[in-house]
């Protein structure tokens, strides 16, 4: 069972729609993204109620190897009797979605029960929702008479000081729907879980969550569910121009179905194609840099220091721009002896950053009439993306003219270099392995700058991270420093 094997023919076929759950368990499917505090506050409610009430609790946890950034769903199962059902929820009546973007990649209510309650984290108010839904997931709410709530969560956190921190808010938003627990009692036992979880962090941080919760409530909306469709339509999961195994294999994967691949779709000799991290555009932050050419010294930090390569810099001549997008933006070379008409770019590859604000923090430039600007800053991202779109379409095609005076064993001239890792979890790990456990703290350090340096320089030239993090020792700073 589970895994179709249609090579060696070891497994047996099963109806997938054959439920024996009774009804009085409550089954609750929340899709979170990892890192953003879910997985953590469904482990809190599965205390909660275990511990507040005479109910029998369940919970499997689902994430995949990229972990954060990622997709989490939780499973949780609640009910009078013993839970002894050893498989992932089938049938839920009730889902959580925590990311509005992830309509469009999965199908987050194919598991919906009739009559199931939808929650969902929404940018759109209660009267602009509904035409915003993914016309699959309209059906399937118009179809399984399912009740539709919505929240802005992260305007929520944002107003209470908690960032993009919504578990809190969501997890109380589930309380107050589900009626697993007398609502008042629900949010009391939050606030005692928060105090256990975030106490030590500090008064601080339990106030404002204390505040989210308070607030949620009053922003917590239902849709009233009109008859018939209007939504939009589903973009292809991968672009028609990645290869045929990514749109055949990758696209299922990156779609949740991963489970449904059989066997054969498998490449038979174990070989696995790389560089397709560029395919799977996750979209998974709110806000991304925002460059100011104008006050920018090229002195290429934000783009070495970007764990996922996500910005990238070329030379180029302003011939081959003629065509450029109205959005693209660039600036003159700067340096002695440079050639005319010889521009710099930055681009931001939109989709494909995490939000970390890295480079933001490591840029150099403050501005000088607008207090708290750099020359990148972050923004957000909606009002901007398609307009970014086209500029990475432009700047991926745009020739690049390297003059001579440029240094690849300089750090700013690194930035011209084609990076050997981008993109999620991988350079992500190098990064993790040999900067965040080992020299984080000094980094915040103004002191500790050119030993950060030395290690990026060589993370972006080392073709193994293994290599790199064998190579790895420590200077009195305790930074790590790396042989050359
Ligand atoms: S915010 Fe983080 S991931 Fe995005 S471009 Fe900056 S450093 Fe890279
Ligand atoms: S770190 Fe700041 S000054 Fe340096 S290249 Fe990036 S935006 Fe420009």
């Amino acid at each position: 069972m589970g895994i179709h094997d249609d090579v060696a023919h070891t497994s047996l076929d099963f109806d997938p729609h054959f439920i024996i759950e009774p009804e009085n368990v409550v089954r609750a499917m929340f899709y979170g993204l990892g890192a953003d505090g879910t997985v953590g506050a469904n482990k809190n409610s599965i205390k909660i109620i275990g511990e507040e009430t005479d109910s029998h609790v369940q919970g499997y946890f689902v994430y995949d190897s990229k972990k954060s950034g990622s997709q989490t769903v939780s499973h949780l199962r609640f009910g009078p009797e013993p839970i002894r059902s050893a498989y992932l929820i089938q049938s839920a009546n009730f889902i959580g979605c925590h990311q509005f973007n992830f309509l469009e990649k999965t199908d987050v209510l194919q598991h919906a029960a009739p009559g199931c309650v939808f929650l969902l984290n929404s940018p759109f108010g209660p009267d602009e929702v509904w035409s915003r839904l993914p016309t699959r997931a309209q059906k399937q709410i118009i179809e399984k008479k399912m009740r539709f709530f919505t929240i802005d969560a992260y305007h929520v956190a944002r107003e209470n000081g908690m960032g993009s921190r919504i578990n809190t808010i969501m997890q109380t938003c589930f309380f107050a729907i589900s009626g697993v627990l007398p609502r008042d009692e629900a949010v009391a036992q939050i606030k005692k879980a928060i105090e256990k979880t975030y106490g030590r962090k500090g008064e601080e941080v339990v106030r404002k969550n204390f505040e989210a919760v308070d607030q949620t409530l009053a922003h917590l909306r239902e849709v009233q569910i009109p008859a018939s469709v209007n939504g939009v339509a589903l973009p292809p999961i991968i672009s028609p121009k990645a290869p045929e195994f990514l749109q055949k294999v990758t696209a299922q994967m990156m779609a949740g179905l991963g489970d449904t691949l059989p066997v054969s779709a498998m490449p038979v000799d174990g070989t696995y194609p790389s560089g397709t991290t560029k395919w799977e555009k996750r979209n998974i932050s709110q806000e991304i840099p925002v460059w100011m050419p104008d006050i920018c010294t090229q002195c290429g930090m934000c783009a070495l220091v970007c764990p996922h390569s996500v910005i990238r810099a070329k030379i180029y001549t302003e011939k081959d721009a003629a065509d450029a997008p109205a959005t693209f933006k660039s600036a003159p070379l700067r340096g002695k002896d440079v050639p005319e008409g010889t521009r710099y770019a930055l681009q931001v590859f939109a989709e494909d950053c995490t939000g970390c604000a890295l480079c933001v923090s490591v840029c150099p430039v403050k501005h000088k009439e607008k207090a708290g600007l750099r020359a990148i800053n972050m923004e957000d991202k909606a009002p901007i993306l398609d307009g970014e779109i086209a500029n990475i379409e432009f700047y991926e095609k745009l020739a690049g003219a390297i003059p001579a005076t440029v240094d690849y064993t300089m750090a700013k001239d690194m930035q011209y270099l084609d990076p050997l890792f981008e993109f999620f979890w991988r350079m992500r790990r190098v990064w993790r392995n040999a900067v965040y456990q080992n020299c984080q703290p000094d980094v915040r350090r103004s002191d500790a700058g050119r030993e950060c340096h030395r290690l990026l320089l060589n993370l972006w030239r080392e073709p193994s991270d293994h290599a790199v993090v064998e190579k790895c020792g420590r200077t009195r700073a305790g930074v790590v420093e790396l042989a050359f």
